[in-house]
């Protein structure tokens, strides 16, 4: 188990600021694990579990203690004729844990391909893309409870996965430590082109009937044309989930405004596009000092320099202030915000 004290964060976050912990522990070895329950008392007040630092905005310092997992390994550890069940350590990288997946001729994670981060983050915030979400493959999670050391294993309904949410993200957000995760994937590939920009992506590429492997390709391709790049300008993505609404109000809204895209969600509700509302109120492209919405995507703010979290803090709060204002909807950030 490595450990330091007043460690530096900004290599440890894919926006890139600065911000310090007092002190890191890096669990290395599957003893460590043991070791860290045995002497650590984690307090979730002071105390933070981090992955792959992509989904987070430091504001702020951390007092205490910053807990990094970076146990790897994956295997198969069930089969049937039709599907397979894999187990991932949290410290797996997803992008490589996708890729090898599709290797073996397993189908289910194509469509995921790409997100940044590390397996054990993928059901806090039940990642999505493209048609799909964790909750379409997610069997269980294994967990170490913080609160008194013991081990738990959630099935996929126990993590209460919802849009962008679950449980961890929730009332338990630094309760439970995530150290494995397994995924019921399908030996047969069945396409799964919902999204309309995935369809034509393969029609550019000639491809009629896709392999699970073409489609991964596919989703690679769109996400580097129109998502920047966090090792160029710092950034987690998507910064402000889609505002679900009720029927009547996105008719309403509608009514008023001609080109607004609605989608479909569930629970009679619509989901409208964040991106949208936010290019209305003019930010797309805009600069608050070193922070910035990006010129590719109005969802995606970017660290153009040396823009700390405070920085980055205030131009999401500006963007949320003039959509409230215009629409009258609170736009809900997607990362989790560390504030000082
Ligand atoms: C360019 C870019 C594109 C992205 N695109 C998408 C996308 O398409 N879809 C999507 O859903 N997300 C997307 N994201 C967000 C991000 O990649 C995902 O949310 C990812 O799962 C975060 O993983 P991480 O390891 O970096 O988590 P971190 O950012 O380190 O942590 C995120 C949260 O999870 C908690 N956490 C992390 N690991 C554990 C663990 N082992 N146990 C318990 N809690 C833990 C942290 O405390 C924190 O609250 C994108 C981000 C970037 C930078």
């Amino acid at each position: 188990m490595k450990r330091s004290d007043n460690a530096s964060l900004k290599q440890l976050n894919s926006f890139a600021v600065e911000a310090r912990a007092a002190q890191l522990v890096e669990i290395e070895r599957a003893e460590d694990l043991q070791v860290f329950a045995r002497e650590f008392r984690f307090d979730r007040e002071r105390d933070l579990i981090l992955g792959g630092g992509s989904n987070i905005l430091f504001a702020g310092d951390i007092d205490g203690t910053v807990l990094l997992n970076r146990l790897v390994g994956r295997k198969v550890i069930d089969e049937s004729d039709d599907t397979v069940l894999v187990e991932a350590c949290a410290g797996e990288n997803w992008h490589r844990l996708v890729e090898w997946s599709l290797e073996q001729g397993f189908s289910g994670l194509e469509n995921l391909s790409l997100i940044p981060g590390l397996a054990g983050a993928a059901p806090i915030q039940n990642i999505g893309a493209y048609g799909v979400e964790l909750a379409d493959v997610l069997e269980s999670v294994e967990t170490l409870d913080l609160a008194d050391n013991s081990w738990r294993v959630f099935s996929a309904d126990g993590c209460r996965l919802g849009y962008r949410d679950s449980r961890f993200k929730g009332v338990d957000a630094d309760r439970y430590l995530v150290t494995r995760i397994r995924l019921r994937l399908q030996r047969r590939f069945t396409a799964k082109l919902t999204y309309p920009g995935l369809r034509s992506e393969l029609d550019s590429m000639g491809i009629i009937e896709p392999t699970a492997k073409q489609v991964s390709d596919a989703v690679v391709r769109l996400r580097l044309r129109k998502l920047p790049d966090p090792a160029v300008n710092g950034n987690a993505g998507s910064f402000f989930k889609n505002p679900l609404v009720t029927d009547g109000l996105a008719n309403a809204l509608a009514q008023e405004h001609r080109d607004m895209p609605v989608y479909p969600a569930t629970d009679g509700m619509r989901k409208l596009s964040a991106a949208w509302l936010i290019e209305q109120c003019g930010w797309k492209g805009r600069r608050l000092g070193g922070a910035a919405v990006s010129e590719k995507h109005a969802l995606v703010l970017v660290n153009r320099g040396n823009a700390s979290g405070a920085e980055l803090l205030e131009l999401a709060t500006a963007i949320t202030d003039s959509v409230r204002e215009v629409f009258a909807i609170d736009l809900v950030p997607e990362p989790r915000i560390v504030r000082p």
